[in-house]
């Protein structure tokens, strides 16, 4: 096979990045940020039966929609991955996915370690990063410090994380959110990184 400087150079199929954490781990805050670093990419905007927060605008935050509307399109497979978390459906919309993706665009997708799972399982060379915080005891303060949540459920929160953490052996990545400004220059290098990656460009030649 010929491997030119041009192999390196023309249009690649985009990349996806999956970015997971454990709910209080700080990840809205770090995907929101390295979108500023990496304007080009694409923020999937997903589905959700969850009604939606003061300061939440649809069609930006979510697609909020009804159960009923949400499982119409589950069955038509117009979800790329999808999952229940803390009582609410949750799923990408398969052809934006794609359709960026053909685009070259690289696109971040935050769900769950459920919805990583399928992502990873269906999409060749999908980049999969967890987010974690400093401590367990740290995770416990942000979650009670919110304030927006009543005492049942931050505990649900809390011993849903516990779990969530065991499932980063399926990930390539993890970052420690202690300090945001840190944490979003470590997922921007592993963005950059990722999309220097020679066999995302040719295939390459079997050691011998
Ligand atoms: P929240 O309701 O707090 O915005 O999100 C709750 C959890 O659902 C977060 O862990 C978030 O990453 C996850 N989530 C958001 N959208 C999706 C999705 O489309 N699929 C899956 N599997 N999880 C999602």
């Amino acid at each position: 096979m010929t491997v030119s400087i041009r192999s390196f150079t023309k249009r690649r199929p985009g990349i996806v990045f999956i970015v997971s954490a454990p709910s209080g781990a700080g990840k809205t805050t770090l995907t929101r940020q390295v979108l500023e670093v990496h304007p080009e990419m694409s923020l999937s905007v997903s589905c959700t039966t969850r009604t939606p927060r003061s300061g939440e605008t649809q069609g930006e935050d979510y697609h909020f929609v009804s159960e009923r509307a949400f499982r119409r399109m589950l069955d038509a497979g117009e979800f790329a991955e999808w999952a229940e978390v803390h009582g609410s459906l949750y799923g990408t919309p398969r052809r934006m996915l794609e359709r960026q993706l053909r685009k070259g665009r690289d696109v971040l997708l935050d769900i769950d370690v459920q919805g990583a799972r399928q992502i990873k399982q269906h999409v060749r060379n999908a980049v999969a990063i967890f987010v974690l915080p400093p401590s367990l005891k740290e995770l416990r303060r942000r979650l009670a410090a919110r304030g927006t949540d009543a005492r049942k459920t931050i505990e649900q929160r809390w011993l849903r994380a516990r779990h969530e953490i065991r499932e980063i052996q399926g990930y390539d990545y993890f970052i420690v959110n202690r300090d945001v400004d840190d944490a979003v220059a470590r997922l921007a290098a592993i963005i950059a990184a990722e999309r220097v990656k020679v066999c995302r460009f040719i295939q390459k030649r079997k050691p011998a």
